[in-house]
């Protein structure tokens, strides 16, 4: 940074020993002009006083002792008379008499009276004498007029030159002046030692503190004195050592500190190679994941469908031989030939709910929407799975609430869940109640399927919706299942735009609520 450019430095050209200096010059020209101004106008003051005490005693003795020679109309001794105070007076101008007709009686004047001079100092009636000020060709004169017997004898007229007094002024305001410079040029000597003896070491702290701003932690105030300017630049240099001291141990932190994080980079770095590489081994893994699932569902697939045709067999077959269709069995083969028709059963709806569940997640089930009555749904499920739970000695509730129009939904999707829902109910429950509520909620239609069963752990609630999850699944024979049912009703219900969640306390029972979207799934996309 160069030094005109740092702030310090440019504020400090305006100059402190500049100022000083000016304020000095300023005082001493402030005091000398008006000393100057008031001794001027003292003098004058009194020396105009002391010229009209001098006009006035000489113009009287002069009035006095010309008045016998006016009124004797003596010119001559007029004339003598005013020779001599001419004579012995050197500040007399000029003298003349002006007799009672007011004609010049006799004047100093040689070379012919000067006009207007008559007229310009005239006595009012009773005065004892009259002072002007006249501008006449010997200069400023003061004209003092006395008249004579009162005036009746005439006025008697002298002038007094006033240009010896302008001279006495104009010397002792030259001196003054003088005396005024030389006060000056004191005072500028003065405040710049001064100056230079408090700005100097000022200065020099400047100067380091512009270096220093500059980024040079090396330079120190050199103020040898041991006033507290050089205290305060002791101090200075102190600071400047510490802060020197903690520039170098910040320096050394930052330069460990860089190293260190070029080491971390470097594991990081490497790191990362491991990572890109790890992800390039996941994402062949995925790959080998998604063709194993695409080919598990396949496999799914074309399996459930050549399972249900034998089982199907199976079922209608063991049927026909219970119902001794074909002949009559016995006791025993009665029994077994039930145990085969349930297993059947159950095998048929493991393999509905595989298939289901295999067709949701390749997308290639897809509702068929249309105006569903719901309660028409509800009431239907009721009927055909009201007698089961009836035979359990179960109490089993519709509650239907108002507003409850058709929704655009699917009418087997929903029946579907439905069937699993107050299934699971009436399956899971051994005393109390199945109660079905349907109600409108805002633009939705709620069926809330409620039971006083043995309820679910809090950790198992939402597991209850993965696949093949069962709550205590080490007693399958107490309740058989496949542990598909909600997961597929759950999935159903997110084609359909609605949700299916539960709320279940432990040995109390449990509510599975649907909520099911009037306007169908885009409503809620
Ligand atoms: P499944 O009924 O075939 O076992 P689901 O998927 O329908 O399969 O249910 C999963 C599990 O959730 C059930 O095994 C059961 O432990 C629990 N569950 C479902 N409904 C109820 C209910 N109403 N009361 C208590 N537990 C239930």
């Amino acid at each position: 940074m160069s030094p005109v450019s740092n702030p310090m430095l440019a504020r400090r050209q305006l100059g402190l020993r500049g100022r000083i200096l000016a304020v000095v010059v300023a005082v001493v020209l402030l005091l000398g002009l008006s000393t100057i101004l008031f001794v001027e106008f003292a003098m004058r003051n009194a020396l105009e006083e002391a010229a009209r005490i001098q006009g006035l005693t000489i113009s009287r003795g002069f009035a006095t002792a010309s008045l016998d020679a006016v009124l004797l109309e003596d010119v001559i001794g007029v004339n003598r008379l005013m020779a001599g105070v001419m004579e012995s007076e050197s500040d007399v101008v000029y003298l003349f008499i002006v007799d009672a007709q007011e004609q010049v009686l006799a004047s100093t004047f040689t070379d012919g009276f000067p006009a207007g001079l008559l007229d310009a100092n005239i006595p009012a009636e009773g005065d004892q004498y009259s002072l002007r000020q006249l501008r006449t060709e010997q200069g400023l004169v003061l004209d003092v007029a006395v008249p004579l017997l009162g005036g009746g004898a005439g006025v008697a007229r002298a002038g007094l030159s006033e240009t010896r007094m302008q001279r006495v002024v104009g010397r002792t305001r030259g001196v003054l002046l003088a005396i005024a410079l030389s006060v000056v040029l004191l005072g500028v000597v003065l405040a710049y030692t001064v100056g230079r003896f408090i700005a100097k070491p000022l200065e020099t702290l400047t100067e380091t503190a512009a270096a220093v701003h500059a980024g040079d932690l090396s330079v120190r105030a050199n103020v040898p004195s041991n006033d507290e300017i050089g205290l305060l630049a002791d101090a200075f240099n102190e600071m400047l050592a510490a802060l020197a001291a903690a520039r170098d141990e910040l320096e050394v932190r930052v330069a460990d500190r860089t190293h260190e994080l070029g080491e971390a980079n470097d594991e990081l770095a490497a790191t990362n190679e491991e990572l890109a590489a790890t992800n390039e081994e996941l994402a062949a893994t995925n790959q080998a994941l998604a063709e194993a699932t695409q080919a598990k569902s396949a496999f799914i697939a074309t399996m459930s469908h050549e399972l249900r045709t034998p089982l199907n067999s199976v079922i209608g077959f063991s049927d026909i031989l219970l119902r001794e269709m074909a002949g009559p069995v016995t006791e025993e083969q009665g029994r077994q030939l039930g145990m085969v028709h349930s297993s059947g059963m159950h095998l048929l709806a493991l393999v509905n709910d595989l298939l289901d569940l295999s067709r949701i997640e390749h997308g290639r089930l897809e509702p068929s929407l249309c105006e569903v009555d719901i309660a028409a749904i509800v009431k239907r499920t009721m009927k055909t799975l009201g007698p089961l739970g009836e035979q359990k000695g179960l109490e089993m509730r519709f509650t239907e609430g108002k507003k409850c129009c058709p929704a655009c939904s699917d009418p087997v999707w929903i029946e579907q869940i439905l069937i699993n829902l107050i299934g699971n109910a009436v399956k899971f429950t051994d005393t109390g109640f199945v109660a079905v509520e349907l109600r409108r909620e805002s633009d939705d239609i709620v069926v809330a399927v409620s039971d006083s069963g043995p309820g679910i752990p809090r950790a198992d609630l939402e597991r209850v919706f993965e696949e093949f999850y069962r709550v205590g699944c080490e007693s399958p024979a107490k309740a058989p299942g496949t542990g598909l049912g909600l997961a597929v009703s759950r999935r159903l219900a997110e084609r359909l735009g609605a949700t299916l969640d539960v709320e279940s306390e432990l040995g109390r029972g449990s509510t599975f609520t649907l909520q099911i979207p009037l306007d169908g799934p885009d409503a809620t996309a």
